[in-house]
């Protein structure tokens, strides 16, 4: 062998040496070979709203984003963000400073790891957590820090007896002493994914109170923010006493419209902390969507009734799967924002979420994602597997028509 490959080194970087395909792409391709319905990728099988693609499809006859937007995203989106944050949430942000479009909120999170981590500081992240936040903090050169959000026992209320169980719970305590001198950073996600746990306001104002007493900074994923159910309230932690000013906050149109494909996402915080993701952003994409920009910046003005009838859609997609799933034996853990569905295969005889979910297609026709992915100790998720209900009533009801047969 000769030259990069003759050498004892690896090829990938240390950094990177315990990541391999992403859990979604590996069980999105495993859906496409044996032709099962995919409830394991969280995207929505139904477009967003016909207006907003029809705004992307005038945007790019009009010439309007087909060249290099600005860098910090097209002005007109930069003031649809800061009107967004202001109507819905009270929070005021300045578009040409204190907003910045990103390409998907993963960039964004890329962005402000890369921007606010020195090598060895600690990040402090909720486990089980989405898998692109161990992936930035290690190429940030960050130690990542879990904090495990646990299940508590009993029935959700609300719920008919056994058929849905409690929420996944932030022990606060725990995340208290998991902070050390070497903390720099909080990286919050609430609605959660995958849990499907929201924050509520004692616990985040709890978070807050954490945050300003140890001086940290505090990374928020809140792209789930319109997917939130039943008394649930989603409160962004940048509202709370002395939290803009350490906050940046990140939001995804993929998840509001159902156009993940579009990859806009947006970061809004204080001129110092927008000026550093920024910093970090040009260097990774640049830029990126620009006629999708102009859509997404019509689709934040939609009226409030769009938002309603999201939220209804999706409750009720949520209660349509969770009944399927609970009568085929799962157990399962209520969600009370984001599009997944946290079970525990036990009650089925099962053990293992990873083989569970590899045999699944075979077994069922049907793709999941297994949680313990998502530990640093796969074995504290070794029994949950995660399903999406974003998808259409009938696939739905045949996915959940397919499971039954996992209880016989
Ligand atoms: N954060 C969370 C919690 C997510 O679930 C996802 C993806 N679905 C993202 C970030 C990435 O969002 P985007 O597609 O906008 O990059
Ligand atoms: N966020 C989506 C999920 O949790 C997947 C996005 C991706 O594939 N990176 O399923």
């Amino acid at each position: 062998m000769t030259g990069m490959t003759s050498s004892a080194r690896p090829l990938l970087n240390r950094r990177l040496a315990e990541f391999g395909t992403t859990i979604f792409a590996e069980m999105s391709a495993l859906a496409t070979s044996t032709g099962s319905i995919n409830l394991g990728q969280g995207f929505p099988d139904t477009d967003g709203p016909d207006e907003i693609r029809e705004a992307a499809v005038r945007a790019l006859r009009d010439g309007r984003g087909n060249q290099y937007p600005p860098g910090p995203g097209v002005p007109e989106l930069r003031t649809a963000i800061a009107e967004h944050q202001r109507r819905r949430y009270g929070l005021s942000y300045d578009p040409d400073t204190e907003v910045l479009v990103t390409a998907g909120a993963t960039e964004a999170i890329a962005a402000a790891l890369l921007a606010l981590l020195e090598p060895g500081d600690e990040v402090i992240a909720l486990e089980p957590y989405y898998d692109s936040y161990a992936a930035c903090i290690a190429m940030a050169g960050g130690t990542r820090v879990p904090v495990t959000l646990r299940p508590d026992e009993g029935t959700a209320e609300g719920a008919p007896d056994g058929t849905a169980h409690r929420r996944f719970r932030l022990d606060l305590d725990e995340l208290r002493d998991a902070v050390t001198d070497r903390t720099r950073l909080l990286l919050v996600n609430t609605p959660h994914n995958p849990t499907g746990t929201v924050l509520t306001r004692a616990e985040l104002t709890e978070i807050a109170r954490i945050a300003v007493e140890r001086d940290l900074l505090v990374v928020t994923d809140e792209v789930y923010e319109h997917l939130v159910f039943d008394d649930a309230e989603h409160v962004p932690l940048a509202t709370l006493p002395g939290m803009r000013e350490r906050t940046v906050t990140i939001g995804s149109a993929g998840k509001t419209f159902s156009f993940t494909g579009w990859k806009v996402g947006w970061v809004t915080s204080t001129q110092e902390l927008v000026t550093a993701v920024r910093t970090a952003k040009q260097y990774l994409t640049y830029v990126s969507a620009g006629p999708f920009q102009y859509a997404i910046a019509e689709a934040l003005r939609l009226p409030d009734s769009y938002f309603d009838s999201f939220r209804a859609d999706f409750r009720r997609k949520r209660d349509l799967l969770g009944d399927g799933l609970h009568a085929a034996g799962f157990k399962v853990y209520q969600p009370q924002g984001t599009y997944f569905i946290t079970t525990d295969i036990t009650p089925i005889g099962e053990k293992d979420a990873y083989a569970f979910c590899r045999a699944l297609p075979e077994r069922c026709g049907v793709v999941a994602i297994p949680n313990s992915v998502f530990y640093d100790d796969p074995d504290a998720g070794r029994s949950q597997v995660r399903f999406a209900f974003c998808k259409k009533d009938d696939v739905l009801h045949e996915a959940a028509d397919r499971l039954q047969r996992l209880a016989s």
